[in-house]
């Protein structure tokens, strides 16, 4: 094996050299896994339970260290990574119960009963990004473990250290060897080796929405079970009703939290046409408060991009003449930094407000009324998440329900709990994670039908 450079978003320094994975350790994770489901599958289900229960347990025990490892290795505030672990631990937590509740029906037919089953799909493939990195593998690992598969996880070569540590805090706590591994590699070779491997009975992946689209193509060839999270363009939508400065101060975490390198960042801000000066008047000063530095010092609110790379990006979209409504404060020297900026006015064909920036770049699109606002928040070939800030109740339930986005919220900017599901209309992909039926998307339905009836 090669080996790979992970460096520190934050020094622009080599953090740590990790084994670097190919096809060859990519095809004997998956023979691993494989060799370790039946015996993982028949784990009786309340003994599959208190495993995962001890699993959060030892992740919890080690709460900091890895939040100190995600905050370094990603460049994410310390508060954040430490929120971040904290839902790892949850959601860990929240399915401890779902190996007893893989539950059946019973069909009355002709002659006998028919029952089904949910079994397990067998190895499952893991393919995640490096905005979330442990806490997207886990919305993953849980479920799927908890219904009896193995997994091999490839989290993003930018971010792979809290993948590899999970996977020896797993064999710690008593998860067997074999049901849990990690492949560290590119995503050309390992990730297209999981999507073709015929072993592989299913990919879960987190990404953007060419390599989601390019996955999902592949994965026909082996007709493997496939769910999508991918790119969002969520709309955030002020009507002049709303408490507007409410509105205008959560506006910023809305898009900037992990420095805009979110899926469900609501960086199409739509304002209603009377309330434009005033949101922006109450943004301005929210944007100001923002702490871009240093990643562990507690009072930091926002690191700096992933890599040079996505800075790159990102700068692209704010060229000379870009119409800069408020620019925050970045650090110089060392360090992927750009300040949280917010364009406005901004038309809606210009290409910061159609494509996903994925950077702390917001655009601020004035709209006239509520069909208006419908129309331009649904013009977009992404549906992941978005808001709808109203003094009107039925207006902000009417405009929600006519958005075509998986996860809205009503006079909040949140948009992703361990208890409800999660996941995108259009191109966002497709599959829910989290809540109560993620277990679903790692099942097959299995019909037995009894024969009663005496000859
Ligand atoms: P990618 O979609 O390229 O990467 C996501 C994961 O897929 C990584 O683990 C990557 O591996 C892997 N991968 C890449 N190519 C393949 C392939 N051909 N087959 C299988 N797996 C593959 O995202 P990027 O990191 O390049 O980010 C680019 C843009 O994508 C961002 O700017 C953003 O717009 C969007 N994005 C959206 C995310 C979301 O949460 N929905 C998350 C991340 C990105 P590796 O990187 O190790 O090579």
């Amino acid at each position: 094996m090669t080996t790979l450079s992970v460096i520190e978003p934050a020094t622009e320094q080599v953090l740590r050299e990790v084994p670097r994975a190919g096809v060859e350790e990519t095809d004997a994770a998956v023979a691993a896994a494989k060799a370790a489901f039946p015996a993982w599958r028949d784990v009786a289900p309340g003994d599959r339970a208190t495993l995962l229960r001890r699993l959060a347990d030892h992740l919890e025990a080690h709460h900091e260290e890895l939040s100190l490892l995600e905050a370094r290795d990603a460049g994410k505030p310390i508060t954040s990574a430490r929120g971040e672990i904290g839902m790892v631990i949850a959601t860990f937590r929240y399915y401890v119960g779902a190996p007893e509740r893989l539950l059946g029906d019973t069909i009355p037919v002709a002659g006998g009963i028919a029952m089904t089953f949910r079994e397990p799909l067998g190895v499952v493939g893991l393919i995640t990004p490096w905005n979330f990195p442990l806490a997207i593998a886990s919305w993953k690992m849980a479920p799927a473990l908890a219904a009896g598969n193995t997994i091999v996880l490839k989290p993003a070569e930018l971010t792979p250290l809290t993948a590899m540590r999970f996977a020896e805090l797993a064999l710690e706590a008593g998860i067997p060897e074999g049901v849990v591994n990690v492949v560290v590699g590119p995503g050309r070779t390992c990730g297209q080796r999981l999507v073709e491997h015929p072993d592989v009975a299913k990919i879960a992946f987190t990404g953007s929405t060419a390599v989601g689209s390019s996955i999902a193509a592949e994965a026909a060839g082996t007709i493997k079970r496939v769910t999508l999270e991918l790119g969002g363009k969520s709309a955030n939508i002020v009507f002049a009703d709303a408490d507007v400065r409410a509105a205008a101060l959560a506006a910023p975490g809305a898009v900037f939290d992990n420095a805009g390198q979110d899926c469900c960042a609501r960086s199409r801000i739509l304002v209603q046409e009377s309330a434009v000066d005033e949101f922006l008047e109450h943004m301005e000063g929210a944007v100001q408060a923002i702490r871009v530095g240093d990643p562990l010092d507690p009072a930091t609110t926002m690191g700096p991009l992933i890599s040079a790379g996505q800075r790159e990006t990102v700068s692209s979209f704010v060229p000379d003449g870009a119409p800069v409504a408020i620019r925050g404060q970045a650090p110089d020297g060392p360090g992927f930094w750009f300040p949280p900026t917010v364009l406005s006015p901004v038309d809606p064909g210009d290409r910061a407000a159609v494509d996903e920036i994925f950077g702390p770049v917001a655009c601020v699109i004035p709209f006239s009324d509520e069909a208006h606002a419908i129309r331009l928040a649904n013009d977009t070939i992404y549906g992941l998440s978005g808001s709808v800030w109203t003094g009107d109740g039925a207006r902000g339930l009417r405009v929600a329900r006519a958005m075509e986005a998986g996860n809205l919220s009503i006079n909040s900017n949140s948009s992703v709990r361990v208890t409800t599901p999660f996941g995108g209309f259009k191109q966002s992909g497709y599959g829910r994670e989290l809540g109560p039926h993620a277990t679903d998307a790692y099942t097959d339905v299995k019909t037995v039908y009894y024969r009663t009836q005496e000859d």
